[in-house]
């Protein structure tokens, strides 16, 4: 195995032309098309300004080492994901960071099942970038180059095959989108227009700078979008991330909906419709997932932390929907990936179904309070500072996949958990009151600092 690592906890990532070269992008091109072995590959890239720029780079390598590269051009990533399994490719490369800011850029790798590769695959392809292992091809073996128009327009096509088109569009349903700035803007205003909405759009134009919101989709760059939806009695908002993989929801009230929300609304209606039905989501995802999946006989599946898990596990076990709190939802029929244009068509197929607004929908939920918590703690002790607090809570209700997830009799739960990106322990704590959510935080906190001074 390799020591060092070109892989993060999203493929590779970094802010361009410092932490991410254009000779890197070739090397890593290289390392992508060797693990591949001539085969044909499709490439795509978001909104940001360094999108065209690594996605040549990223296609030389992989024509030197013999694979034939289709270049689809601007996509949401869900869009790039369906291409690869709709044309049979052998698998593709998204130029995306996703929700960082525009400075950022990365690659992500996906195998023929639209789904991005394994870690272990991703520590193949280190091994070739940091050993050179690089096979080129000759010169009269070099790969193609081709060009692969239409892509966004089939994802749309077939997401609507998953909805009630007519019903939705009884309801001339008004959405605001917030695409910000970037490819979200490519698929979803027209999978709307084409369901009969009518559609409000902000940050609609494509612009990498990203002038209109950061591409994190929080509360706190929402604010327009919630007073818009307001403002014009709008019946939903919707904002999407840098590569419009997650969506965030806005009520008709002009509330913003928390991920967990509006994967609950999509499970409850699921589970109505495909009783006893397994559904995969990580430990960190709300007791409402759990309360959801208890109230309307569904099995729930746990995984660690990350969407590419959420996608492996469900194709394992041939499961038909996951979702994360971050704002991700996963539809198997249509694709076992997080897909934010194919999120807002299920729930606007809710909405039409039960004649309920998105507030209404959410209202019928339990409530939590959520508190969050950090505690740094170097990389080295990481592992013995799980293994203390491992010894203190046995016996108790607890899930040990990542981190440790414990849950209470009175309703509340905590999770526990190295961060991936920093020297932290992180902690979220639900309960179904405020106090006793921080009560968890706080008890936790003075727990992981006792452990600390310990070791
Ligand atoms: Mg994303």
């Amino acid at each position: 195995m390799s020591e060092k690592k070109l892989f993060g906890t999203n493929g590779i990532r970094g802010t361009v032309n410092v932490e991410l070269t254009p000779e890197m992008a070739v090397t890593a091109g290289c390392a992508i098309g060797t693990f591949f072995g001539k085969k044909n590959l499709l490439i795509g890239y978001d909104a940001r300004t360094s999108g065209p720029m690594f996605a040549k780079a990223v296609s030389s390598g992989l024509t030197a080492t013999g694979c034939n590269v289709f270049l689809a051009g601007m996509a949401p990533t869900p869009a790039l994901q369906f291409a690869v399994k709709n044309h049979k490719m052998d698998g593709g490369v998204i130029i995306t960071a996703s929700h960082n800011p525009p400075q950022y850029n990365g690659i992500k790798v996906i195998w023929s099942d639209g789904i991005e590769i394994s870690h272990e695959q991703e520590t193949e392809i280190e091994n070739i970038y940091f050993q050179q292992k690089t096979q080129f091809a000759d010169w009269k073996h070099l790969g193609a180059v081709h060009e692969l128009a239409g892509i966004n327009s089939e994802y749309i096509e077939a997401m609507k095959t998953h909805v009630d088109t007519t019903k939705i569009a009884e309801k001339h349903f008004h959405v605001v989108v917030d695409a910000a700035n970037s490819v979200g803007g490519l698929a979803a205003p027209v999978l709307l227009r084409d369901l009969g909405c009518k559609i409000t759009s902000l940050n609609a134009n494509i612009d990498g700078t990203f002038p209109g919101r950061m591409p994190e989709p929080r509360p706190e760059n929402l604010e327009e979008l919630a007073k818009t939806v307001k403002a014009l009695g709008a019946d939903l908002g919707v904002a999407f991330d840098g590569d419009a993989d997650r969506s965030i929801f806005v009520d008709e009230t002009g509330q913003i909906h928390m991920g967990d929300k509006t994967f609950a609304v999509v499970l409850k209606q699921f589970l109505l419709e495909n009783p006893n039905a397994q559904v995969v989501t990580p430990v960190s995802s709300s007791t409402l997932i759990k309360d959801t999946a208890n109230a309307y006989k569904g099995e729930i599946v746990w995984t660690k932390v990350g969407s590419v898990t959420v996608s492996q596990k469900m194709k394992e076990i041939n499961a038909k929907l996951g979702g994360e709190e971050n704002g991700g939802v996963f539809y198997g029929p249509h694709q076992a990936v997080r897909d934010g244009a194919m999120t807002t068509a299920l729930i606007l197929g809710i909405m039409a179904k039960t004649g309920k607004k998105l507030s209404e929908l959410v209202a019928e939920q339990p409530q939590y309070f959520i508190e969050k918590g950090k505690i740094e703690c170097s990389e080295d002790k990481k592992p013995k500072v799980l293994e203390k607090l491992l010894e203190q809570v046995q016996g108790m209700n607890i899930n040990t996949l990542d981190g440790v997830k414990i849950w209470f009799d009175d309703k509340s739960a905590i999770l526990v958990r190295p961060s991936g990106t920093e020297p932290a322990y992180r902690m979220y704590a639900e309960a179904k009151t405020s106090e006793r959510a921080v009560e968890l935080v706080n008890e936790y906190t003075s727990r992981l600092k006792k452990i600390l001074e310990t070791i």
